[in-house]
């Protein structure tokens, strides 16, 4: 069975043809600049980058090209649009209706539509891929797989915010989470690397790619993460502040008179590591600069690593144990100055990192960077989610 992934953003798609026989990418894509003009590149391992440039003035007039990209004789991957067996979407938001994936039927539609106030940003450009898919591709089973899913299943104390209870009721205002198929994913590779059952373990997930998020997963359910409301929330990101005392938002609107939307903007698009460093937002760049010694990229790092850290103690203890942690997406993945400032003098929570194993660039499949007395066990892992999206896609459909 082939299953295809599609991730629609609003002027953007992301897609992976995965043949589900041996989990294999059959060939992954980026469609950009949608109703702007319009490009397409494909990758298919041990062939050269395949580029289209064409008009594409929306989303259905784009995944016709990936189709037809897909199927193209010279550059395509298979024979028929018929050897698609299933898709699987990415859906920012399923707010407290969806805690799992589903098949998506005309009910589940509207309930998505009924979803978007809760997502505005994300949820319509999902939307929108999945209606342009439906109508090229009517007979082929899709499914929608949420970023919330995963965190659905947090206990009230958890997921309450302490403000009057009928915002909960009335506005959904309440901690969401998000990332949760790579929390999910990453999660179960740790089990399974550590050759445990996962409902065995306490394990704290740190995904730490643009957006950041960590998650505390006890016996294979989420039971507390960072990212809250909306994405903003938590730990700091590439230009996005994570938490911070509200009372900064109001008290800055009315010092400087900024409008709402100047203030998102800043929260949002000027804060996070840009914000702090003055560097950037790419930590590659956030690295060099530390490397040259420059004062707020150093800080940057070490305001980052210190809330990881903290983050790590407050899950220990809200699980009241721990046994193992797992680093993924680009920042967890590829910065070991974060991960040391984030395990380092852990020891007394049974946390011990080797600094050797620590700064292997080539983490392959994934690493084990804790020494071997240490009890908690730390990985790093990286991070698959179109394959969690295919997997889910193929158990709802086959
Ligand atoms: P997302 O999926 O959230 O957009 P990614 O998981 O791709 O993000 O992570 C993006 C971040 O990872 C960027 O800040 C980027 O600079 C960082 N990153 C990628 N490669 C490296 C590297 N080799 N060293 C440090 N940071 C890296």
């Amino acid at each position: 069975m082939k299953v295809l992934v599609i991730n629609c953003g609003s002027s953007s798609l992301k897609y992976q043809l995965i043949d589900m026989s041996n989990e294999n990418v059959l060939a992954q894509g980026l469609v950009e600049r949608i109703g702007i003009d319009g490009i397409l590149t494909q990758k298919v391992e041990g062939r050269e980058k395949y580029i289209v440039e064409t008009d594409l003035k929306d989303h259905k007039v784009a995944i016709d090209l990936v189709l037809n990209t897909l199927v193209d004789k010279a550059n395509g991957v298979i024979n028929s649009m018929d050897e698609i067996s299933a898709v699987g979407h990415r859906v920012v938001h399923g707010g407290e209706k969806y805690s799992t994936s589903v098949v998506i039927n005309e009910e589940v539609m509207k309930n998505l539509e009924d979803l978007v106030s809760l997502a505005p940003l994300h949820n319509p450009a999902n939307i929108i891929g999945i209606k342009a898919c439906m109508a090229l591709m009517p007979n082929t089973p899709m499914v929608a797989v949420f970023d919330t899913a995963f965190h659905q299943t947090m206990p009230q104390k958890a997921f309450m915010y302490p403000i009057p209870y009928e915002y909960y009721e009335e506005d959904h205002i309440r901690r969401y989470g998000f990332h949760g198929t790579s929390h999910k994913y990453v999660a179960g590779k740790v089990a399974e690397v550590m050759g445990k059952n996962i409902k065995d373990i306490k394990t704290i997930t740190c995904h730490l790619g643009n957006g950041v998020s960590v998650t505390a997963v006890d016996g294979g359910t989420s039971v507390d993460t960072t990212m809250g409301f909306t994405p903003l929330d938590g730990i700091i990101m590439g230009s996005r502040s994570g938490s911070i005392d509200p009372a900064i938002v109001t008290y800055l609107m009315k010092e400087k008179g900024y409008s709402i939307e100047e203030m998102d903007e800043i929260l949002n698009k000027k804060s996070g590591v840009l914000g702090i460093s003055g560097v950037g937002t790419d930590f590659r760049d956030i690295r060099s600069a530390a490397r040259e010694n420059n004062k707020r990229a150093l800080l940057t790092m070490d305001l980052y690593g210190y809330q990881i850290k903290k983050q790590i103690g407050a899950y220990a203890a809200a699980m009241a144990g721990l046994d193992a942690i797992v680093f993924t997406a680009g920042i967890g993945e590829h910065a070991p100055e974060i991960r040391e400032r984030a395990l380092i003098d852990m020891e007394f929570l049974g946390i011990k990192i080797d600094l050797k194993k620590n700064d292997n660039q080539d983490i392959g499949e994934g690493m084990e960077i804790s020494t071997e007395d240490s009890k908690v066990k730390v990985f790093v892992i990286p991070t698959n989610e179109e394959l969690m999206i295919a997997k889910e896609t193929l158990a709802l459909t086959k």
